[in-house]
């Protein structure tokens, strides 16, 4: 996988080959760290970069962060300010995608969360597809259940709940799905293994909402916002049963990595008409004329990385 040049850690941006860890490092061993998966895509015409919702991203992680008792000294504003620098470092030209994270620093053996010292890092990746087949998935509902937020709170991203979304990818893969569908311990469609899910019923959106151990998706609400403002259409919050997602006309699921990625059939079944369906294809436009800051009216989502 390429990697960018230089990365963020230990207070400042030095080469990624100097970015290293410990293997004695406490959010390695136990999986206390918490990250965001963010984006920034190229926009031809303007010749610049633009990141996509960066404040509502760190407004996450620092949430995050919270529930996992770090009291870390950044706020969004100063978390901006350092991804800036750093993707001004390698002068990026094309989409890309990066990821912070704030993580247990301190070495040795003891788990808990309090009084360890936590450190902020972020490295950059160039954009890829994160599901093949982004316009016609086959998933499955996976055997595995979605993790609890009195387990390990969902509606974050803690690095060591994401065990649970490699277990779910894994099977799903192997058994030669593109995704999975997961269901929560209530017995009701959460997520798949890295990204929201959407179904479209009698006309209306319907997305579970954040009780229901999803993650509070930012890619979620950016959609939740198009399918309102920009389709005119009602759009639902409420619990999703295994299998209304059998008789609905489209699905469709949404994440930063996986964009809207329209999902075709569901364990051999076809969803609706078994291709793309109307809403989802709309949306899919929308949403990318909106992160390449291609639509003025979302420009407040947009911020330029000067050069
Ligand atoms: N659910 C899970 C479990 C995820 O890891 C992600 C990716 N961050 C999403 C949903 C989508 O969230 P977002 O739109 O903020 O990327």
């Amino acid at each position: 996988m390429d990697l960018s040049k230089h990365a963020y850690f230990e207070g400042k941006i030095v080469p990624l080959a100097d970015a290293k860890i410990n293997i004695a490092t406490h959010g390695f061993l136990y999986g206390t760290a918490v990250f965001g998966g963010m984006r920034a895509y190229w926009n031809e015409e303007k010749k610049r970069l633009f990141v996509f919702r960066p404040y509502d991203h760190f407004r996450r992680l620092l949430h995050s962060a919270r529930m996992m008792a770090m009291p870390v000294e950044y706020d969004e504003e100063s978390l901006i300010q350092i991804t800036l620098d750093l993707l001004k470092t390698d002068q990026w030209k094309q989409d890309i995608y990066f990821r912070p994270s704030f993580y247990k620093a301190d070495l040795g053996i003891g788990v808990r969360l309090h009084d360890l010292r936590d450190e902020l890092c972020i490295f950059v990746i160039p954009f890829e597809k994160y599901v093949k087949n982004d316009t016609n998935a086959h998933v499955t509902f996976s055997s595995w259940r979605r993790i609890d937020d009195n387990a390990i709170p969902a509606r974050g991203k803690v690095a060591g709940a994401y065990a649970n979304s490699a277990l779910i990818k894994t099977d799903a893969n192997r058994s030669g799905f593109d995704e999975a569908l997961v269901l929560d311990q209530n017995g009701h469609v959460s997520e798949g293994s890295a990204m929201n899910i959407f179904m479209v019923r009698d006309g209306v959106v319907i997305t579970p909402p954040v009780t229901d151990n999803v993650l509070e998706g930012i890619t979620r609400r950016t959609i939740i916002e198009l399918a309102r403002k920009e389709l005119n259409m009602e759009v639902v919050e409420r619990s999703i049963d295994r299998t209304e997602v059998f008789v609905s006309e489209e699905i469709f699921m949404t994440g930063t990595a996986a964009q809207v990625t329209v999902v075709t059939k569901v364990d051999h079944r076809p969803v609706g008409a078994g291709v793309m369906g109307p809403v989802a294809s709309k949306l899919r436009t929308l949403y990318d004329g909106v992160v390449r800051a291609q639509n003025p009216k979302y420009a407040h989502w947009n911020l330029e990385v000067p050069q």
